[in-house]
């Protein structure tokens, strides 16, 4: 019996102190996460807030409206999201967003289009695209079929020769750079700055399961000036305008959602969109799931929904028309600004050039004769530090203020600004502008 006890007992001392491990490291493990809870993200809140409260109509210098969008999304019709309309307009509306140009990853080596999305809903435009493996983003803007059989330069041609918009993606990757008739490419994507990650995914799940109600700084806790990019890019626009973009990736497909099928079976759906489970519902699903939402979802547990993916990187394009199309040329002429929308709303700035007698000779993206240019200038709806960068090179900064003028002194060259926004003890991207190319 002595010995019996004496086991129990080692035994309880064995449990005792594998528990106390055990809480110990998730104590560890979560503290980052409550930290910001608590502590850090409360204060990048009050700072974000009075950013806001200085906001300052800039006077309206370019004749074009600018709208707000995001490039490179996925919809049902890419195998790893499930993301259907009602999901898709709510998240675009929250985000303020007029256009969303998808690009889904093609079902077929023979793509028709238009499919999946393509049209008007709601007032905003969605435009069917492909994300080939490669990183590479066509939008045909056109009755289609698209052979994938053919070579990635014949495509790109094809594409852009019948009116399409052709845009890298993914900038961390190899591509052709040298190809003639791409037009764009991602100088941000969500997704490349996810990758970069040293510790691996599980420490953004653990806070962002922890601060789902401060998504946008958690997604921002992986954010990264993408400086080998921004230099291929000038490098690239030494030779010919290559239009600088962000990409938001979105999926909303980082999470565990749960929903009943019209057999009365379940089916559980895990990251990526993959069907974890299809079964008649047990103990454990009854449990969990409760009525589905308006969405059709009866569990979920969410990383990335939409709306944090359309609010975090967008592109403002300066256009006539609201119109597909329209948008489309504009992106090609460069008139584009990308900004980091979760820190503040864009709307109003912009970068332009003036003449000697006062007028406006060009904006975001144009090519300038540099006899046509005496100043460039910015402003902005928020007190900035305005970067201006000449082929690459930092050339001038600004002290913290809503207007920026540059005199030139007959120098020709790529001229682009960077605003910096004051937030978390630091000075972070909130815009990046496309050059203004000015030229002999
Ligand atoms: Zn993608």
């Amino acid at each position: 019996m002595k010995v019996f006890i004496k086991v129990l007992r080692i035994l309880l001392y064995f449990l005792g102190g594998i528990l106390t491990l055990l809480i110990l490291l998730i104590i560890f493990k979560i503290s980052p996460a409550l930290w910001n809870h608590w502590t850090v993200y409360p204060q990048l809140e009050k700072e974000r807030l009075a950013l806001w409260e200085q906001y300052r109509k800039p006077k309206q210098i370019i004749p074009l409206r600018s709208v707000k969008g995001v490039l490179h999304a996925h919809t049902f019709w890419s195998h790893d999201s499930r993301g259907l309309l009602p999901e898709i307009l709510d998240g675009a509306k929250e985000a303020e967003l007029k256009f969303i140009f998808n690009s889904d990853h093609k079902r077929y080596q023979l793509d028709t289009f238009p499919r999946g999305y393509h049209g008007v809903y709601d007032g905003i435009i969605l435009e069917s695209g492909t994300e080939h493996s490669s990183g590479l983003m066509i939008s045909p803007f056109d009755s289609t079929v698209v052979d994938w059989n053919k070579t990635e330069s014949e495509i790109i041609k094809e594409i852009a020769q019948n009116g399409g918009l052709v845009t890298y993606v993914h900038s961390e990757d190899e591509h052709d750079w040298d190809d003639p008739y791409y037009h764009a490419m991602e100088i941000y994507n969500i997704h490349t700055d996810v990758k970069d990650e040293e510790g691996g995914i599980l420490p953004f799940v653990i806070n962002g399961t922890v601060n789902h109600k401060y998504r946008h700084w958690g997604f921002r806790e992986m954010y990264d000036d993408q400086t080998a990019i921004l230099a291929n890019w000038d490098r690239l626009n030494q030779q010919r305008r290559v239009v600088g973009i962000a990409g938001v990736d979105a999926h909303n497909n980082q999470n565990f959602r749960a929903r009943y099928l019209e057999n009365g079976k379940i089916e559980w759906v895990g990251p990526n969109a993959d069907t974890l489970a299809i079964r008649e519902p047990t103990w454990f699903d009854k449990l969990m799931m409760g009525e589905p939402d308006q969405y059709g979802w009866a569990f979920k547990w969410e990383l990335d929904p939409y709306f944090n993916s359309y609010n975090f990187a967008n592109d403002y394009v300066f256009c006539d028309t609201l119109t597909n199309t329209n948008i489309r040329d504009h992106i090609k002429k460069g008139h584009v600004l990308v900004s980091f929308e979760h820190l503040a709303k864009a709307e109003g700035f912009q970068y332009y050039a003036l003449n000697n007698g006062g007028s406006l000779s060009g904006i975001v993206g144009d090519s300038v004769q540099v006899g046509h240019v005496e100043s460039i200038h910015a402003v902005s709806p928020y007190p900035v530090k305005f970067q201006l960068y000449r082929n690459g090179n930092l050339l001038d900064e600004s002290d913290q203020d809503y207007e920026y003028k540059f005199s030139m002194n007959t120098q020709t060259g790529n001229y682009r600004i960077v605003a910096r926004v004051f937030i978390g003890e630091e000075w972070i991207p909130w815009i990046y502008t496309n050059p203004i190319y000015v030229y002999e």
